[in-house]
């Protein structure tokens, strides 16, 4: 109680004894102290403490996990352009008292929750939707389309998953944000931009998201699965995603009639030579037991039936996980390019190399202690090795910083659907596709208890 108060007390109390029929010794000696007690001694009721199980939680409160689901399913935005939902995502994290920072790299929203002694760990969720015509029939289907800079409609949909992704984080920060108690440490929340053009992580990391925010000491993220059960989920220690470069060939010949091929040097021959020759770098010179992929995409040359062009360009992608795959991989295609030019005396191709996404490396340890975690919490046979694959993903350049990181899958598609695609003969629509659509509310019963058994595991209340 403030002097003010006090003051005001006793210009009331002549007031109130005169009300009341009590002496001055009365009030002085009963009701006095009886006021004060109540002001400063009895104690506030404190709102019931919600001691739901992240499990209970999640079932509690499907109905609005599903609404924000839906809704980023219903408003995707190509890469780079994920300015509505990237303030979606700020709104939630601010609605939770998170302290949040938007356009970090781009769209990046970065939401630091603190909460008593301990380690640092970054969440990330991806935010990008893919230039795919949805095909699934769904009642909340995207029908979102675009004008792109040439004028043509491009339609955009999540069609691998990011909405799970976002839905899955923003419930886990609901949910650690009401129950303080169960973890103890800093979590850095990472609404990531632009994954598929594998420039997003990239672009975060150089505008300082582990430096102007607290560095982490592990980051750990999911990934949806079209082909692991709901209810299961798949980890791979070490390299797990590949890493991604692209090629850009010219071969150039030298132009001239079709039927006088003597005056010529025909790149398109060149370019057919060339395309079986790289088939050879994976078959004969990287070792059998190396992953590694080399895929001409895209081939271009000519303008009529009789016409020798003047060169051939060709797009490769070039998959691996290990660094020094990855070179001789790029060293062999160039090598195979300028031979398969020499032989034909045609002039020396022009061979660029991108280094995209690097591969993803899931750190043992912290992969080790996060599975026996989950094992513990949900059963052996529910969290499974899979295995590495070729497609690539930038969370793993955060990785690449020296920060531990895991990217765990998380099924999405349950057993019967599954079943049903078994029993047709045809793999499950697989992600990118635009028949993928994950089991949303069985995806959430998985992946927001597991992505709080991640967090209580790093960063335990002591
Ligand atoms: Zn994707
Ligand atoms: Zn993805």
């Amino acid at each position: 109680m403030n002097t003010r108060n006090l003051l005001r007390l006793a210009s009331c109390r002549k007031h109130f004894m005169y009300t009341c029929g009590i002496s001055p010794s009365q009030f002085w000696r009963f009701v006095l102290p009886a006021i004060i007690w109540v002001i400063l001694v009895r104690p506030t009721p404190t709102r019931a403490a919600d001691s739901s199980t992240p499990a209970e939680w999640t079932k509690a409160n499907m109905s609005s996990l599903v609404e924000l689901y839906r809704f980023l399913h219903q408003a995707p935005e190509l890469s780079e352009k994920e300015k509505e939902t990237s303030a979606r995502m700020a709104k939630e994290l601010q609605d939770l008292g998170i302290d949040v920072t938007t356009n970090v790299g781009g769209y990046g929203v970065v939401g630091v929750l603190k909460n008593g002694p301990g380690n640092v760990l970054l969440l990330r969720a991806d935010m990008d939707a893919l230039p795919v015509t949805e095909q699934t029939g769904l009642p909340y289907a995207s029908k979102v389309h675009i004008e792109d800079t040439h004028g043509a409609t491009v339609c955009v949909m999540h069609a691998c998953g990011h909405d799970v992704h976002m839905t899955n984080l923003v419930a886990t920060a609901r949910y650690l944000a009401s129950h303080r108690d169960i973890w103890s440490g800093t979590i850095v929340f990472v609404f990531q931009p632009a994954e598929e053009v594998g420039g997003g992580a990239d672009a975060m990391i150089k505008d300082g998201v582990l430096a102007r925010f607290p560095r982490p000491d592990y980051a750990v993220a999911f990934h949806d699965s079209a082909d692991v059960p709901t209810g299961e989920m798949n980890y791979f220690p070490g390299y797990a995603l590949a890493n991604v470069d692209s090629v850009d060939i010219v071969i150039k010949g030298r132009g001239g009639h079709g039927a006088s091929p003597e005056t010529t040097i025909d790149p398109i021959v060149i370019a057919a030579k060339l395309v079986l020759d790289l088939q050879t770098i994976v078959s004969r010179e990287v070792k059998p037991i190396d992953p590694a992929v080399v895929t001409v995409g895209s081939i271009h040359a000519g303008t009529k039936h009789n016409i020798i062009s003047d060169e051939c360009r060709l797009q490769l992608t070039l998959r691996s996980l290990s660094p020094q795959v990855r070179k001789q991989l790029q060293d062999a295609v160039r090598r195979k390019a300028l031979a398969a030019a020499a032989s034909a005396g045609a002039p020396e191709p022009t061979v660029e190399i991108s280094e995209g996404t690097p591969a993803l490396f899931n750190d043992p340890q912290l992969t080790k202690r996060l599975t026996t975690a989950l094992k513990k919490q949900f059963g052996d046979d529910k969290i499974k090795e899979g295995e590495a694959v070729m497609g690539g993903e930038d969370f793993g350049r955060f990785g690449s910083t020296g920060v531990p990181i895991c990217m765990l899958r998380l099924g999405a598609v349950n057993q019967k659907r599954l079943d049903e695609f078994a029993a047709k003969h045809v793999p499950p629509s697989s992600l990118h596709s635009p028949l993928f659509y994950p089991d949303i509310e069985e995806t959430l019963m998985m992946g927001v208890p597991a992505m709080v058994t991640c967090v209580t595991e790093l960063l335990p209340r002591k």
